[in-house]
């Protein structure tokens, strides 16, 4: 069959120019796709993008799995508040050594972290679901407000030093006279 009767009356699906040999690829217009090259790359351009798409979807979709299941498997709520909302929820190392736990173990953090959890059927000794307001403020302060402990506030502190801290808050002091430089300035609360 002539090559060129092919082309005949045909034209583009996309963009509806007519195919020639020139504009559409040989091997296309014989197994009837009736695309011209430009049409014909963009189709395959779209194709891989949706495809990767499609990937990063199925991928989000298994590690949101693997965290119900770790979610579940530390009993479904935070260990400080009862915060019972997946997306606010995380693993907390109880003993903060997860830098250490990372370096011992192979580097578990995040998907492969939980992935291990799994595998060694949820191990309690060392971790504990928390929502992210407890896991921060432990992680910052040291302790959750949720169990605050007593806090001792100096009496004799000036007011005005309220928003100085250390060195600023010493000269401060030295300026006005509230301490005098062999003053030893103890940060120890009194306990009486
Ligand atoms: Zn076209
Ligand atoms: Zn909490
Ligand atoms: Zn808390």
């Amino acid at each position: 069959m002539n090559l060129n009767k092919k082309f005949e009356n045909k034209i583009c699906k996309d963009c509806l120019i007519d195919l020639d040999e020139n504009n559409t690829n040989k091997y296309s217009i014989e197994h009837g796709k009736y695309l011209c090259k430009p049409c014909e790359k963009r189709r395959a351009q779209k194709k891989y993008i949706d495809r990767k798409e499609l990937i990063r979807e199925q991928q989000r979709l298994y590690d949101l799995s693997v965290k119900m299941k770790v979610i579940e498997g530390y009993g479904g709520k935070c260990s400080c508040c009862g915060e019972s909302t997946m997306e606010f929820l995380t693993i907390d190392h109880i003993n903060n050594d997860g830098a250490e736990d990372r370096r011992q173990n192979g580097k578990k953090s995040g998907g492969k972290l939980y992935r291990w959890l799994i595998q060694n059927n949820f191990p309690q000794e060392n971790y504990q679901l928390l929502c992210y307001n407890c896991n921060c403020a432990k992680g910052f302060f040291g302790y959750c407000p949720h169990n605050k402990p007593d806090i001792v506030v100096r009496p004799t502190r000036p007011k005005k030093d309220h928003c100085l801290t250390g060195v600023k808050a010493k000269k401060a002091s030295l300026l006005d006279g509230s301490i005098s430089e062999s003053e030893p300035e103890s940060r120890e609360p009194k306990l009486e």
